[in-house]
């Protein structure tokens, strides 16, 4: 039972006892201080407070997710499911949490609030970014590390992590540390959740969204699974109703059955166009290189790409800048847009190519 490795400060832990968690619904409801009128406008059932982890919601994303409904904790957003495994497993200034940058930079910033150490075990970027598993291992097995994080496909880099090393992590790991693989963008990747994986491996946990994908980024819905105890013990430390019922609403309309096909090739659209993008920038005047992702975006190098941003920026175009990454130094992140979008993106990069081309340029430049 991997719960053993939380904060033994907090296994005897008391949740906050919710009016909704000790009595879900009644004919009468006078428990729970909420005001009897719905209020005058916008949102029919809002005065009642929403159930902390709603049973339609957790039902249809355990079937999604192909998990138990106890194994699935359904948080506002995954950042809030990073936020209470640190909270949840490392005491401040003692236990550890490993990363491999570059890479989401949520897994540190938690880290840092809670006040636990951080370790960084850097991607090898020589490799197209693989995780470094050897080094993983050992680090963790001579550090008080109780979480390590892996983001597969990779943020901001975009690839997946082998899946033979992050079994094998979590394999060595299993009695000292728990393995999180934060699966943000395995909808874009056609390749098999580590859900899969849980069975038989109690320190194996996944982070899913309905941010990317399932186009709910404002939504806030986020998850984590993994082996029940932990999920219970995580359920008992959240926020007494952490779910706003509007989001929980949109949410079910959304993850409709009906809408998965669309859904679907939705994804597969984008796919395409990425792999529409990365073929045209690979040849394009002003990219230094290009990686293979299985997100929904990719990682460039450029010859200057402070002045590419700042030329698309001119143009309206708005791209994310890697360039603080360590090891991502002129590096820009383009997300995917619609079909149209990227066009718009590709134009703007033929303009800003040919501009540096022209003569008052070349002069320009000396
Ligand atoms: C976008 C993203 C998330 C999603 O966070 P939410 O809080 O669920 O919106 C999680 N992990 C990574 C790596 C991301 O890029």
């Amino acid at each position: 039972m991997s719960v053993r490795l939380a904060r033994p400060d907090l296994l005897q832990f008391v949740p906050y006892s919710s009016a909704r968690k000790e009595t879900a619904a009644a004919g009468v409801m006078l428990n729970a201080n909420e005001s009897p009128w719905p209020p005058y406008a916008g949102g029919e059932g809002l005065n009642r407070y929403p159930q902390p982890q709603p049973a339609a919601l957790t039902q249809r994303l355990a079937q999604i997710y192909a998990v138990d409904e106890d194994q699935l904790l359904v948080g506002r957003g995954s950042d809030e499911t990073i936020d209470l495994l640190v909270r949840g497993f490392c005491r401040a200034e003692r236990d550890a949490v490993l990363i491999s940058p570059p890479t989401f930079g949520m897994y540190r910033v938690s880290a840092q609030l809670q006040g636990a150490r951080l370790i960084e075990v850097p991607l090898r970027s020589e490799q197209d970014y693989a995780v470094d598993a050897a080094e993983i291992i050992s680090r963790a097995q001579v550090e008080p590390v109780k979480l390590v994080f892996v983001c597969s496909p990779n943020n901001p880099t975009g690839q997946l992590a082998n899946r033979d090393d992050v079994l094998r992590i979590a394999d060595a790991l299993r009695d000292r540390a728990l393995v999180v693989v934060d699966e943000a963008y395995v909808e874009y990747a056609r390749s098999a959740s580590y859900s899969e994986a849980l069975d038989g491996r109690d320190n194996l946990l996944v982070l899913r969204t309905l941010s990317k994908a399932f186009g709910l980024a404002a939504a806030r819905i986020g998850c984590l699974l993994g082996e029940r105890s932990i999920i219970a013990f995580l359920r008992g430390l959240m926020a007494p109703y952490p779910l706003p019922q509007p989001s929980v609403g949109a949410a079910l309309q959304a993850l409709d059955p009906a809408l998965d096909a669309p859904r679907a090739a939705q994804i597969a659209a984008t796919i395409e166009q990425r792999e529409r993008l990365r073929t045209a920038l690979q040849s394009h005047p002003l990219v230094q290189r290009i990686w293979p992702s299985d997100a929904n975006f990719l990682c460039v190098r450029w010859n200057d790409s402070a002045a590419v941003a700042r030329d698309l920026a001119d143009r309206g175009i708005i791209v994310r800048d890697l360039s603080r990454y360590p090891g991502l130094d002129n590096c820009l992140r383009l997300s995917i847009g619609s079909r149209a979008e990227n066009q718009t993106l590709l134009d703007a990069l033929a303009a800003i190519a040919s501009a540096l081309a022209a003569p008052e340029a070349a002069e320009y430049n000396g």
